[in-house]
């Protein structure tokens, strides 16, 4: 059950809510989806479902890390009898003593009595013996010893952590198929709006193309949740309702774009609270002022403005998050740094989530500059942004050189040149 699910007041539902404490609720709301076993082939981007201990020593045996001959370091003569040949893949009887040595390859285990390898390079065969040219050789040399990189026991990973190649790796070294998993959440994405048309039509009068369903399955993709259904609802409230009904139904989460303003033609405010408990629906926040999120018993239904730009700065502070908890993700937050202005901005009247170019200079501070006109219908504001700078309302501008928070939405880029 989640924690609240009662109606706000109405006063709470009009107030301007500040943008944390919206994330806030949304996190309290949002549940952790169930586990599943997977096969380590579909695992990659998904997150543990529990902490991993290693079950079993890697490598379990003491292994050959060179071509060559499995001796005892501390026998003094350089020549050797060749007794056997110890391939990877098996375990011979042979004993190594003094005087003697075992052909051995890389990654076959170290015979009895043996405890260094001679590479190859430092010997020469002749007949059934080996003529050792290296002065010294060290105990342990050249063996990887048993239990080197994981030890029974050892604590490996966190629930929570994503899966890429190398702890795929390491599950399928330990045997630890199939791995529990969180589901992923399975998202709808509806458009509305009348002008829109799908990107492959022609433009008629009044119309702009559909760009948030595609910039938002994108963004939905990123964090490794499934977009089950993406698709557009007229401007009409039976229609509407009936989309939103179908899909709230069969959703984790149904993003909804436009529609939440206050023209006579901004239906998905009023059907959010036929439908479903609306939480809040104004925001101090610029863009994305009317950002509504409301909630059923089984879904969360984030009716995102429909300016594009208003759109992913919602889908980055409210749904990437919810979308990454709800996945089991440990690591649901975008990195925050401090980053100096490279050029004065001017404060608006709400939190305002700027689009930037974040680098870091030689010294290794880190800069911000902007990505120009900052409108919320300007998508390109975007393009080659890796941060949102935050700008608290002010009376007097920024000047360049002072320092402002930032959310880091990709790696910062070297110094500039
Ligand atoms: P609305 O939030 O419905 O009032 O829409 C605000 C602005 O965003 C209008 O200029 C719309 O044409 C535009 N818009 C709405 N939905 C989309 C969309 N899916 N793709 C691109 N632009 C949109
Ligand atoms: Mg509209």
């Amino acid at each position: 059950m989640r924690a609240d699910t009662n109606s706000p007041s109405d006063a709470d539902l009009d107030r301007m809510w500040p943008p944390d404490e919206a994330q806030g609720k949304v996190r309290s709301l949002t549940p952790l989806l169930t586990v599943e076993q997977v096969s380590l082939r579909t695992a990659v981007g998904r997150y543990l479902a529990a902490n991993i201990v290693a079950v079993e020593d890697h490598p379990p045996f003491a292994a050959a890390t060179m071509d060559g001959y499995a001796v005892i370091a501390e026998d003094a003569s350089p020549w050797r009898e060749v007794i056997a040949e110890q391939m990877a893949g098996g375990a011979i009887a042979a004993t190594v003593t003094e005087g003697t040595a075992v052909r051995i390859t890389t990654g076959a285990p170290i015979p009895c009595g043996a405890n260094a390898v001679v590479p190859v390079e430092e010997t020469e065969a002749a007949d059934d013996h080996i003529v050792i040219h290296q002065e010294r050789t060290v105990p342990g040399a050249n063996i990887r010893p048993i239990g080197s990189d994981l030890r029974r026991g050892d604590p490996v990973l966190r629930a929570g952590t994503p899966l890429g190649p190398a702890e795929i790796g390491i599950l399928a070294g330990q045997g630890l198929v199939p791995v529990a998993v969180r589901r992923r959440p399975r998202v709808s994405i509806v458009s509305t709006g009348d002008e829109l048309v799908e990107p492959d039509r022609p433009l008629g009068p009044g119309q702009v193309r559909d760009s948030n369903r595609f910039s938002l399955e994108a963004a939905v993709s990123e964090t490794g949740a499934e977009t089950v259904w993406s698709g557009r609802a007229p401007d009409i409230l039976a229609d509407l309702r009936h989309v939103l009904t179908e899909r709230i139904a069969a959703s984790d989460v149904v993003i909804t774009t436009g529609g939440v303003s206050m023209g006579q033609l901004d239906l998905v405010k009023p059907l959010l609270s036929e439908l479903a408990t609306v939480h809040f629906r104004r925001l101090f926040l610029k863009p994305g002022k009317p950002l509504n999120f409301a909630t059923t018993e089984a879904a969360l239904i984030f009716g995102v403005p429909g300016n594009p730009v208003s759109a992913l700065v919602s889908f980055e502070l409210f749904i990437r998050p919810a979308l990454l908890m709800m996945a089991g993700a440990a690591d649901i937050d975008r990195p925050r740094v401090q980053v100096q202005l490279d050029a004065p901005l001017t404060a608006g009247d709400r939190i305002e989530f700027q689009r930037a170019m974040v680098f870091t200079d030689e010294t290794g501070l880190l800069h911000a500059s902007s990505t120009g006109a900052q409108q919320s219908s300007r998508l390109s504001s975007f393009l080659g942004a890796n941060a949102l700078l935050i700008i608290v309302p002010r009376a007097e501008p920024y000047a360049a050189g002072e320092r402002v928070e930032a959310l880091l939405l990709g790696a910062p880029a070297g110094a500039a040149s």
